[in-house]
């Protein structure tokens, strides 16, 4: 199985990557970000929890997006591999993650970390914003709180991930093809 983690701020550009990473490869995309706008677009008791948190641009509490992920584990028992975009985001979520996997005989392969600074974060951001109509790339202050609250919540599972050893640092500024191509090409190496 290839288990990627594909990591970094928000507006790293995670859920382009993913989406190409995960035709490329053959796995199946799992993003908790887009699960949660679906939940809340349908209404749903988990898109409503969801809500609050999400419009200030909080993180939801772990369970939450645990509780997601385990479904969308056993809901794709045949999968050749998982590209997991947008989790985990805490210490808790990534140990979790190692758990619910290996009670399924799997592991993450390697962790795939977007570095952009936040000057670039903030204009892109605020672009998609304009562009999608996401009501949390729109608003400034909003936008402020994802970037503290992965500073503070996300950016300490570099740490976890280098200490397992699989840690990979790729740059996220430049053309999106070209950084596409940068990731193949780490991941290739790492798994010929
Ligand atoms: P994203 O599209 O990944 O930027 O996620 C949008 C919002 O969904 C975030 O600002 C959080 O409120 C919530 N969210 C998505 N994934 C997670 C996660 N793994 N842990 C906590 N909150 C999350």
């Amino acid at each position: 199985m290839l288990n990627l983690v594909l990591f970094g701020p928000p507006g790293a550009g995670k859920g382009t990557q993913a989406e190409r990473l995960s035709k490329h490869y053959n796995l199946v995309h799992l993003s908790t970000g887009d699960i949660l706008r679906s939940e809340k677009a349908a209404g749903t008791k988990l898109g409503m929890e969801a809500k609050a948190y999400a419009d200030r641009g909080e993180l939801v509490p772990d369970m939450l997006v645990i509780d997601i992920i385990a479904s969308q584990l056993d809901n794709n028992p045949e999968a050749k591999g998982f590209i997991f975009d947008g989790f985990p985001r805490t210490t808790t979520q990534a140990e979790s993650l190692d758990m619910m996997l290996a009670e399924r005989k799997a592991a993450i392969t390697m962790t795939l970390a977007l570095e952009v600074d936040d000057e670039e974060l903030t204009r892109r951001i605020i672009l998609r914003g304009k562009q999608s109509g996401r009501a949390d790339d729109q608003d400034e202050n909003i936008v402020k709180t994802r970037i503290n609250e992965y500073n503070l919540k996300t950016e300490p599972l570099k740490e976890y991930y280098s200490k397992q050893g699989k840690l990979y640092t790729i740059n996220g500024i430049g053309e999106i093809d070209e950084i596409t191509r940068s990731l193949y090409h780490v991941i290739d190496s790492y798994t010929r």
